[in-house]
């Protein structure tokens, strides 16, 4: 469930950045487009000045003339901040500017040199520069004035403020981390919203865009982080087709990942604690069912063993001897039973004590569960100081050796009995007994070798105790040839 909601996440994610690089994109065409306009607004305008230049004489006359005109264009253009006329030694011949200032003189500009030295009347689109008239940051767009024989006849110039395109691109919502900026294509910032006139004039050429991303296509989208404020933004950027110039629309990254960060934070945060509920009920569940199947495990063993020798109790005893007496029918193998009495015990309880008399029963079952070592094999209590092991698949010798080891067991511990002459330890008398149970006779069940290794203990107990008697009767009965 975590490595599905991961990857939706991580899908969704995706959806939005390709969104966002698709509106940036999107954006810096269109405002490409109008920066477009605009320069092609203010070639028009220096071609007018250009024509209307060529075909007058060149009087005070024309001149005061051509500066009404020139005032009445700007002002009705929001788009133009000025249009201006410079003879060839860069004083000013005409103007928008509402007061000519006297003696003023552009001949130190980097475009009037440019015009001055080159023979052409190629539009020429020059370095942000701060206006003499106005103080602002303008783009100047200048052409050169040539005289009829082709010599220098000054400058005409058509400025753009750069507030213009800040103050167009505010309106478009790019977050507080985002920013619009008009470039020319060599790296130069002409106009950047958030607007600061610190920004204008500044060459990023040395930034990825231009030393990577514009040489290999004209427009796109690419991620980066700002050098002049260090944040990261996703932007488009688009080149315009007729000027050298270049806008760029950027959001800040995590800006506009904002919403989708939300969604994940709330749905990331509900699936957590969902799974995490699910796991510790799942926790819970499975430790309830470990202590229930302990606890089963406990009474099962408590119901089928005896408190004091833990060995099988004689419910267990008498369900196993049965079903031992079935298979043993079914597959025709050969079931031995021994009972093993402590001889004398009640003298043995007169003597010591009862609470001796435990020890030592607890001591003689031990004594049993050791001899029964096959898995098959049961020690249990019978009843009383009577113990007993059902051997499966043991035949009369493998049960009297087995009942041997018992015997001399016990008596080889070596526990006090003064009464129980004449070893004067604690020993025990046992009863063999051995069947091949027949398959076909439903009237001999197992109580059958129960009897015959309780006759045989009788006898043990008349022959002087602490012996081994094996059942004759069952002898004859197990031989496969008499059955
Ligand atoms: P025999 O050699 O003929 O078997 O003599 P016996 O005294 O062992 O025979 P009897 O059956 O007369 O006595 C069995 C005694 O075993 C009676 C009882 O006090 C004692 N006994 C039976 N179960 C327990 C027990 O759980 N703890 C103790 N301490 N004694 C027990
Ligand atoms: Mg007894
Ligand atoms: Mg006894």
């Amino acid at each position: 469930m975590l490595g599905l909601e991961a990857w939706w996440a991580l899908s969704q994610r995706n959806e939005a950045v390709t969104h966002i690089d698709v509106s940036m994109a999107n954006l810096s065409r269109s405002l490409a487009q109008h920066a477009e306009d605009t320069f092609e607004m203010a070639e028009l305008a220096l071609t007018g000045l250009s024509d209307a230049l060529a075909s007058n004489g060149k009087t005070p006359e024309f001149y005061a003339n051509l500066t009404k005109s020139l005032r009445n264009q700007v002002a009705v253009s929001p788009r133009l901040a000025g249009l201006f006329v410079y003879g060839p030694d860069g004083s000013w011949l005409a103007s928008s500017v509402p007061q000519m200032p006297t003696n003023a003189n552009n001949s130190d500009r980097v475009y009037f040199r440019h015009h001055q030295a080159n023979n052409d009347d190629r539009l020429y689109i020059g370095d942000p520069v701060q206006s003499r008239s106005s103080g602002q940051w303008i783009i100047t767009l200048t052409r050169r004035i040539s005289n009829p024989d082709g010599s220098f006849g000054g400058v005409i110039l058509a400025s753009i403020n750069a507030r213009f395109f800040a103050d167009f691109y505010r309106a478009f919502d790019v977050g507080r981390g985002g920013a619009v900026t008009l470039f020319s294509t060599d790296g130069t910032i002409l106009s950047r919203s958030p607007f600061s006139d610190g920004f204008v004039g500044m060459n990023r050429a040395e930034t990825e865009l231009f030393r990577i991303y514009l040489p290999n296509a004209p427009a796109g989208s690419y991620t980066y982080t700002s050098a002049l404020d260090s944040i990261e933004r996703v932007s488009g950027y688009t080149r315009g087709k007729r000027y050298p110039l270049l806008v760029v629309a950027a959001v800040s990254r995590s800006e506009a990942l904002a919403l989708w960060r939300e969604a994940f934070a709330l749905r990331t945060g509900t699936v957590l604690i969902f799974v995490l509920s699910l796991t510790w009920l799942g926790f819970r569940l499975a430790a309830q069912i470990a202590r229930r199947q302990e606890a089963e495990e406990r009474l099962k063993h408590l119901a089928s063993t005896d408190a004091l020798t833990e060995l099988a109790n004689r419910r267990s005893f008498d369900s196993t001897l049965q079903s031992e007496w079935s298979r043993a029918a079914r597959e025709g193998g050969p079931l031995s039973l021994l009972l093993i009495d402590v001889d004398h015990f009640k003298l043995f309880n007169d003597g010591y004590g009862h609470q001796a008399g435990d020890l030592a029963l607890q001591e003689v079952g031990r004594q049993t569960r050791r001899a029964a070592r096959r898995p098959a094999d049961l020690a249990a209590r019978y009843g009383g100081e009577e113990l007993a092991i059902i051997l499966p698949h043991t035949d009369a010798q493998g049960a009297a050796q087995v009942a041997e080891f018992v015997r001399s067991g016990v008596e080889g511990l070596g526990m006090p009995h003064s009464q129980n002459r004449p070893s004067g330890v604690v020993t025990v008398s046992i009863g063999c007994a051995t069947i091949r149970p027949p398959r076909d006779n439903p009237n001999m069940t197992h109580s059958a070798l129960v009897s015959m290794a309780d006759r045989a203990l009788y006898e043990a107990k008349l022959g002087g105790r602490n012996r081994v008697v094996v059942s004759k009767q069952l002898m004859a009965l197990s031989t496969p040839e008499h059955a």
